[in-house]
């Protein structure tokens, strides 16, 4: 098995508060992420497919068409957002690392060859990630 990862960047901003939690357990739960200023995020996205090279390309995606895809599908959903606002992506979730994971997995799965998909890996900061690789 070939595993191929691209990496985007975007910036965002966002929230953490959940409507089901008192203000004062939100304050808790999220502390500072929880200000209702919001605060922002340089992300990084790291999409990983997996399969065998075509024989007569030696390629397991032409890397142009999937920089386009993840353009066209994440990029531009997400890029210089407040992830807090309704976006459609993101199912009205709390816009956190790992709901970005899940729902950018979401988002690509089936626009894609089936069992191509991998592992969608969201960097909030360097020292934080979630990924998704579709799993329960
Ligand atoms: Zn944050």
């Amino acid at each position: 098995m070939i595993y191929l990862t691209k990496r985007v960047e975007f910036s965002a901003g966002h929230r953490l508060y959940s409507e089901r939690l008192s203000a004062e357990e939100n304050e808790r739960v999220f502390g500072k992420c929880a200000r209702p200023s919001g605060h922002g995020h340089n992300y990084a996205l790291e999409v990983t497919l997996c399969g065998q090279p075509d024989p007569a390309t030696g390629m397991l995606i032409n890397l142009a068409e999937f920089k386009a895809l993840l353009e066209q599908r994440v990029i531009s959903e997400l890029d210089h957002r407040n992830l807090s606002d309704p976006i459609p992506m993101l199912r009205g979730r709390i816009p956190t690392t790992e709901n970005l994971a899940l729902s950018i997995w979401e988002t690509l799965v089936d626009k894609l060859p089936a069992g191509r998909l991998y592992e969608v890996k969201v960097w909030e900061t360097q020292s934080n990630w979630a990924a998704c690789r579709g799993e329960g």
